[in-house]
């Protein structure tokens, strides 16, 4: 595995959102002096936290997964997770509601799962399901720590053997029709391929292989932290400030101070001077490459992932059979792929995920209030050049509408927050999408922009937009990735890699 030469004593890492973070922790663990650099007020990024009229909003991801590697970042410098962040396993993971008014509790348990099958859609289903489940966990121990957790230098260093196993395992067919050799049920099938749209795909057109995602929620198991999403980026910050590491706020990186290949200091807005012997980058791709003044040349584009429009409800209503995460389905569904995707356009009747933080944790919402988030996929600007300034408004409109058709009626809303692609572009994010880019396969794994940039030795670049990518336990993983190319692996016993 390459890694960054020379001296690596004093890192910079610009950004603290997870990305940042769990590289400062897995840095700081290693020996390693380290700053970051964030130019928001605090800790995060798009693990967002909202105040509003005494609701606590998260206003980034809802559905936290495999919590085992956020134990590792904590346990990179010693810290036990559930001393900063005690999570509770939601169970169910989600309520599936689909648009002939039936519903299927979605568990992690496998057990608990198959009889929901059964009663839902017979014995043959629930078989089915078994016999995915252990496709789904075949696959991601054929894929997930040599393919997804693993620096891999070019498409050449990947090891023909894992390749070879997942190609076994169906994983270079589409997604779709893998999941129907095992269930019929076409309901059941959106169950299990959805989440190919968290990887900026149609179920229709994603490989196979990005099963691993639907194996990490429905079978690893959907998990929320007290105080909400937001308490991830508090406490892994509180455990890195614990481990020596100096964070400053409110203060952006905008020029590297070069000598000959290696950048040698940060200059920040507010005019501070910050040497260091490597440095970590976080931000959207074009943001680092223009510090580093030099971009990739690719064969293609990236091209972005679709974006979202979320709403965020404050209410007195309840609606005690509404559990933490809803999936609604609409009737229409690959329709609605190609309306996202293709044609720039929001879904005619969509997929929503609703979720409602109040049932788990009572206190991110004033006494008898309840919070609820509605995010719908929506276009990306670059795809569908939709005007938001006025679309925002009547589309926010419309979606609470469904929403009380299909799961809240009555709905009453005593605060709400609107957040539309042109807000996520206003926060800089590229193409208006929270999501990055694609995973599409040309931009997955070796193919994804690599995260030694050329340009400069000592640069490391960690975030969604880089390997392994979207998502909180792929940031996470992409911040110990960018520590490994710094350090190098450390060893079983602990010791460190190379200086
Ligand atoms: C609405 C929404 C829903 C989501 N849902 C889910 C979900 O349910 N499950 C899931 O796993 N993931 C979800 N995600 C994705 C996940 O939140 C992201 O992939 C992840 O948080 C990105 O982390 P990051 O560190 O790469 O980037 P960021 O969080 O963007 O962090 C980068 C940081 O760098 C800072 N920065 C950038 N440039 C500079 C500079 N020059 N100087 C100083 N600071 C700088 C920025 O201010 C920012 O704080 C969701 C995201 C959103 C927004």
């Amino acid at each position: 595995m390459r890694t960054v030469p020379g001296r690596t004593d004093a890192i910079v890492v610009i950004g603290a959102g997870l990305s940042g973070l769990s590289a400062a922790l897995h840095l700081a663990g290693r020996g390693r002096r380290v700053t970051v650099v964030e130019r928001g007020p605090g800790p995060g990024g798009r693990v967002g936290r909202l105040e509003l009229d005494g609701y606590h909003l998260d206003t980034g991801p809802t559905v936290l997964t495999m919590p085992a590697i956020l134990r590792d970042t904590f346990a990179a410098v010693g810290a036990e997770m559930a001393e900063y962040l005690p999570l509770r396993r939601l169970d169910p993971a989600y309520t599936a509601c689909f648009a002939d008014g039936s519903r299927l509790p979605v568990h992690s348990g496998a057990e608990a799962m198959t009889d929901a099958v059964r009663a839902f859609a017979g014995p043959a289903e629930a078989a089915g399901y078994r016999r995915l489940r252990t496709w789904l966990t075949r696959l991601y121990r054929a894929e997930f720590d040599r393919l997804v957790a693993s620096n891999i230098d070019s498409p050449l260093g990947l090891v023909s053997r894992d390749l070879a196993r997942v190609a076994a395992l169906g994983g270079f067919r589409r997604l779709d029709p893998k999941i129907s050799t095992f269930l019929r049920d076409e309901r059941l099938r959106r169950v299990f391929t959805f989440q190919a749209l968290y990887a900026g795909e149609s179920p229709m057109r994603a490989l196979a292989l990005y099963a691993v995602i639907p194996y990490m929620d429905t079978v690893g198991g959907v998990y929320f932290p007290e105080g909400g999403i937001a308490a991830l980026p508090r406490t892994l910050a509180a455990a890195a400030e614990a481990a020596g590491v100096q964070f400053c706020y409110g203060d952006g990186a905008d020029v590297l101070e070069r000598r000959g290949q290696r950048v040698s200091a940060v200059l920040t807005g507010s005019g501070d001077r910050i040497p260091c012997d490597a440095l970590v980058l976080t931000g959207e791709l074009p943001e680092s490459y223009r510090l580093l003044g030099r971009a990739p040349r690719r064969p293609r584009r990236l091209s972005p992932a679709p974006s979202a429009l979320v709403v965020h409800v404050g209410t007195d209503g309840d609606w005690p059979d509404v559990g933490h995460h809803t999936l609604s389905f609409g009737e229409a569904w690959a329709s609605t792929f190609t309306e996202l995707i293709t044609d720039g356009r929001q879904m005619t009747d969509p997929s929503l995920l609703i979720t409602r933080p109040t049932v788990s944790d009572p206190n991110l919402a004033p006494a008898g209030r309840h919070l609820f988030s509605i995010l719908a996929p929506a276009p990306n600007l670059e795809r569908g050049p939709i005007d938001w300034s006025r679309a925002a408004e009547p589309a926010a409109t419309a979606l609470l509408d469904e929403v009380r058709k299909r799961l809240l009626p009555g709905l009453e809303t005593e605060t709400s927050h609107v957040i539309s692609p042109a807000d996520w572009a206003a926060r800089g994010m590229v193409a208006g999408t929270p999501f990055s880019y694609a995973h599409s396969f040309g931009q997955t794994g070796p193919f994804r922009p690599r995260n030694l940039p050329r340009g400069a030795e000592n640069v490391v670049l960690a975030g969604a937009g880089t390997v392994p990518g979207v998502g909180v336990p792929t940031v996470l993983l992409s911040g110990r990735l960018a520590a490994d190319r710094v350090t190098g692996p450390p060893s079983r016993t602990g010791t460190e890699g190379p200086r």
